[in-house]
């Protein structure tokens, strides 16, 4: 079995409960970890909050250095690392390859921001007055992270909250503990309890968590529904939230692109990691006047896919993560057939696998804008497509939404893309170039789709609150100490 990290050490659950983690690709039980509760929480808030005592106070540079170093040991397990992440995720082992690098620079990122970025000097309203704002950490902060990209979206959260000085308990997915579990002697040189793992799930170890007295910040990615969860269970206590959730994204295809190109940029947006990407594309929408045309390369694209075991080699897509979400996924593609929609490609279980959660990336026609299919986030291989007549309604169709996390167009008109740009309610917004990352600017969501931001300088402040001191480098007494001076008052009032 194996064991969470928590004060440096390896350890079993005190409740000695345990769960299975399997294989979505062959449905094997490929490892074993602890059940966390309540009482682990306890001891690993306990020991983040005496890791902070020291922590906050190592220079920014000693940070930055182990941030450099703990990448680099990243970078050097990186094809065990990623072979983890497949055998428990299902992603293609050539994307987690990907996911590792990026977490790796993020820590590099992070390590020199926080180094060069720690405040702000600012202009006084009295002599002899310096005032600075000192960016300082929360203290504990727990990261609450979902299966689809475990390490990005907890790195996206653990290095800045390292960077600026916190201390962390991690909480990793169910379905996808034991990538994180690999990094835990790694992340053991920032110091003893400064990052701790607990393994468990959702509401059983995450509610201890989100309500510890001593946990000063909860940083969460996943769906809204947990996300309202947790805002609830903190309201209480006022804890401070970082929420990044799910995402509804439209995909605008104008009629002046290279159809081929849209095609198979739209495919790679809809179907990348299953379509289990808050960002990926899960509505599009099409100039009426190439939408035929566009329609038929977008299938063709989509049934090339090679679907297969996510260890490769020469396969695009693995597996969904788990039988429910199948489930889910095929009752919304009943439910849209059910009011007309028409499938061009796919919508079933491919016959040729026995065992894993596979499911045909699937094409959707006829498809209303009502439908549930186009009102609530999939987070699957599921991609309508809809005529528009032009722009505006596209921009229409497109920002009618409680989400608001990601957009994308693809068009060489300059006035299309920015009249989106300016009309859509999205966190990102990507024009020819869909979901696409850069740590150095920030990721979120507007509306539902979360509160706060992470990356970027925004992604470091989640993390640290300001102080305004006041320093007044000559002591004397002040004009406007007691006694009160009365005279202009009186010349006010009186004349
Ligand atoms: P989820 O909300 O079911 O679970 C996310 C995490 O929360 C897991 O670790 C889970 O164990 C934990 N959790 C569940 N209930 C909890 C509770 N009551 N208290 C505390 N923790 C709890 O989401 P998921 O199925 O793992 O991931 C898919 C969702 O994540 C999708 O909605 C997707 O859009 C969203 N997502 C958002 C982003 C983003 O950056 N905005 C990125 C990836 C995924």
């Amino acid at each position: 079995m194996q064991k969470m990290w928590v004060a440096g050490r390896w350890t079993g659950s005190v409740s000695e409960k345990t769960f299975p983690v399997d294989n979505p690709a062959t449905e094997e039980i490929i490892g074993e970890v602890p059940r966390a509760g309540a009482r682990d929480a306890d001891l690993a808030v306990q020991a983040a909050a005496e890791a902070f005592r020291d922590w906050r106070v190592v220079p920014g540079i000693e940070r930055a250095a182990l941030m450099h170093e703990f990448a680099a040991r990243l970078r050097a397990k990186r094809l065990a690392v990623a072979r983890q992440l497949t055998l428990e995720g299902g992603k293609p082992l050539v994307e987690n390859l990907d996911e590792i690098e990026w977490c790796a620079a993020c820590f590099d990122y992070y390590g020199e921001l926080a180094r060069d970025q720690a405040g702000k000097v600012i202009s006084p309203v009295f002599r002899h007055q310096i005032n600075f704002v000192r960016k300082e950490p929360y203290g504990v902060v727990v990261t609450i992270v979902p299966w689809n990209y475990p390490l990005l979206l907890l790195t996206w959260k653990l290095a800045p909250a390292l960077a600026a000085g916190n201390t962390v308990v991690i909480k990793p997915s169910n379905e996808t503990p034991l990538s994180t579990l690999m990094l835990a002697e790694d992340l053991g040189i920032f110091g003893t309890g400064v990052v701790n793992i607990l393994t468990g799930f959702g509401a059983e170890i995450g509610d201890p968590l989100v309500v510890h007295p001593d946990v000063a910040l909860v940083a969460f990615t996943g769906s809204i529904a947990t996300g309202k969860a947790i805002a609830q269970a903190a309201a209480p206590h006022l804890k401070k939230l970082n929420l990044e959730l799910g995402g509804n994204d439209p995909f605008i295809v104008c009629d002046d692109v290279d159809l081929d190109v849209a095609a198979r940029g739209a495919v790679w947006a809809a179907f990348l990691n299953m379509g289990q990407v808050c960002t990926s594309g899960e509505r599009f929408y099409v100039f009426e006047s190439v939408f035929e045309e566009f329609t038929r390369r977008f299938v063709a694209h989509a049934r090339r896919l090679r679907l297969g075991d996510p260890l490769g080699p020469d396969i695009d897509c693995g597996p969904l993560i788990r039988e429910a979400h199948r489930r889910q996924i095929e009752a919304k593609i009943e439910d849209a057939v059910s009011q007309g929609a028409r499938v061009l490609a796919g919508g079933r279980r491919p016959p040729q696998f026995k065992k894993g959660f596979f499911f045909e990336p699937t094409v959707l026609v006829d498809v209303k804008q009502t439908m549930s299919i186009m009102r609530s986030e999939t987070f699957g291989p599921i991609a309508p497509l809809v005529p528009v007549r032009g722009i505006e309604e596209a921009v229409r169709f497109a920002d009618d939404s409680e989400y608001g996390l990601g957009a994308s167009i693809l068009t060489n008109n300059l006035e299309h893309a920015l009249y989106a740009m300016e009309n859509i309610h999205a966190g990102t917004f990507w024009i020819n170039d869909p979901l696409t990352d850069n740590d150095a600017g920030p990721f979120g969501g507007m509306r539902q789709s979360g509160i706060g931001r992470e990356l970027g300088i925004e992604g470091l402040d989640a993390f640290r609150e300001p102080k305004h001191v006041h320093l007044d480098y000559r002591i004397e007494a002040k004009p406007y100490w007691y006694p009160y001076r009365w005279d202009h008052v009186k010349k006010d009032a009186h004349g």
